[in-house]
């Protein structure tokens, strides 16, 4: 059923020995909790409390914008101190608007949703499930962040056949997942059944990269209850955990271009998604928490660690015993797809996969020098772009020409930055290209949204004047109508006068 016909990538040292045998530890709770408005791809969620009111543990603090995005909820019972601008986890190091929460210690919940314990059939429609999950704010927690509900909710425009679970984890140091699906092998088999229940597909496909060995174990064994997931051991090649060639090499199907998953059947969730999705049906709670990987030479102790949102990075690496000797690199995510991290103030958030302190002889970096067109770049690029073309097009600022030549379709894998002899940091480039492409495109649909705005009035302005002209004609004509009706009509003469004019 299955190919390898992934072309491209790179072939990384993997460095998951440093974590990947340190099981998941609970975080303490933080004094205090930092809740980004937008942890999520879409509109930032809208606050429904305001500073001085007391919330307890999975409480709602923000709803989900209209369109696509997804609710807040507190990670420990405490005070909203604060609803302010702060550094957002993004290399900016713009602030966007978070919600500030002192901790209380007490760690008390909020009343949740009642658990579905129903074995399957589940004892609600996929649709129920569907909003339980977007009121649960869970996102794709491979690093997008998708709204998952969202992604739940495609079967309605496109025909789906099959769920792709991605444990694949291909990222470099990274191994949460792999901690995951080693001990929480049922509930994320729970999480996947739930999933393909709401999705109502009869497929489902679970990838892992064979340099995980006990979770291909320990999902097999969860899995085996239920002949028709099946558990697919992929070669250990970078970027296998890319959605598209994940799909591709698990389905032998291509995503043509510009198009989803879903336009050939399949939808992709993470394996830590489909944990999230277990533990809200299964206990009616909200995504506040999530394992996070603290790794990298820089750090003195390594660790997964089961993570309160809103914790700073500061405090995670303090909780890994600080950092030894100060890193070169401080990131959040993978070293391919991560982004650096602007500060050690920001915090934890739902696509928070990792956080990596990496020293100078971890990091690829060097001074960058002329490209010299080896065409390393065009044999590394699994999307079969040529990286080095579209950097010069970006340069030159011709935005338009590296669209042509398939900049939207770069996945951001970073495989031709880190090829490259000359250190030409190329994803840098093409990241920056599509944040100035969108922004353009936001420009013009919000030019665009202005203009039918002010199309709309003057046709509205246009028909009230023709109703008003309309009401003034018809007001003249019954006034003619009455006047012509008077004059038309006999004079009534008195009976008296008759009689003196006889
Ligand atoms: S890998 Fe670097 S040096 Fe080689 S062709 Fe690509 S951009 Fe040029
Ligand atoms: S061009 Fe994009 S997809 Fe291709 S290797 Fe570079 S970052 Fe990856």
């Amino acid at each position: 059923m299955w190919s390898f016909r992934v072309r491209g990538g790179v072939k990384l040292q993997y460095h998951k020995e440093l974590s990947s045998e340190k099981a998941v530890v609970p975080m303490p709770l933080p004094r205090r909790l930092y809740l980004p408005l937008q942890q999520h791809i879409g509109a930032p969620a809208l606050p429904v409390v305001v500073v001085g009111d007391t919330v307890l543990k999975g409480q709602l603090i923000a709803k989900a914008a209209p369109g696509l995005s997804a609710p807040v909820h507190a990670s420990s019972s405490g005070t909203v101190v604060a609803i302010e601008e702060y550094v957002a986890p993004h290399p900016s190091g713009l602030r966007q608007k978070t919600i500030v929460i002192d901790t209380d210690g007490q760690d008390r919940w909020a009343e949740l949703p009642k658990p579905i314990t129903d074995d399957f059939p589940l004892g609600v429609t996929p649709a129920e499930l569907n909003s339980r999950v977007a009121a649960a704010g869970i996102v794709g927690m491979g690093g997008a962040a998708f709204p998952s509900a969202v992604k739940l909710d495609l079967k309605s425009r496109y025909q789906l056949d099959t769920l792709l679970i991605n444990g694949a984890e291909c990222e470099p140091y990274l191994t949460c997942d792999d901690r995951l699906m080693r001990e929480e092998a049922a509930a994320v088999i729970d999480g996947v059944r739930i999933l393909a229940y709401a999705l109502e597909v009869q497929s489902v496909v679970f990838a892992i990269e064979r340099n995980k060995p006990q979770a291909l174990a320990a999902i097999r064994e969860a899995a085996r209850v239920e002949p028709w997931i099946k558990v697919m051991a992929l070669p250990t090649r970078f970027p296998m955990g890319s959605e598209r060639h994940l799909v591709l090499a698990c389905t032998g199907r291509e995503t043509p271009s510009r198009k989803l998953t879903a336009d050939i059947g399949v939808v992709v969730h993470n394996v830590a998604t489909a944990r999230a999705v277990a533990r809200t049906v299964r206990s009616g709670e909200p995504l506040i928490s999530r394992v996070v990987t603290v790794s990298g030479r820089g750090i003195r102790e390594p660790a997964n660690i089961n993570v309160p949102l809103g914790t700073l990075v500061e405090d995670l690496l303090v909780f890994c015993g600080g950092l030894h000797p100060v890193p070169h690199k401080l990131i959040g995510g993978g070293p391919m797809m991560g982004a650096p991290l602007p500060s050690v103030q920001v915090p934890v958030v739902k696509g928070t996969s990792g956080v990596l302190a990496l020293t100078a002889d971890e990091v690829n970096d060097g001074a960058e020098s002329p490209c010299i067109r080896c065409g390393s770049c065009v044999s590394a690029c699994p999307c079969g772009l040529v990286p080095l073309e579209m950097a010069q097009l970006v340069r030159r600022g011709d935005l338009q020409g590296a669209q042509a030549i398939g900049l939207q379709d770069c996945v951001s894998c970073g495989s031709c930055s880190f090829i490259c002899p000359s250190h030409i940091p190329l994803s840098h480039y093409f990241n920056f290209a599509k944040g100035q492409l969108g922004a353009l495109d936001r420009d013009s649909r919000r030019q665009d949204r202005i203009r039918s705005l002010i199309q709309a009035r003057n046709e509205r302005a246009a028909r009230e004047a023709e109703a008003k002209k309309a009401a003034a004609a018809a007001r003249k004509a019954a006034k003619a109508a009455a006047a012509a009706a008077s004059a038309a009509a006999p004079v009534d003469t008195p009976a008296s006068q008759l009689e003196e004019s006889t």
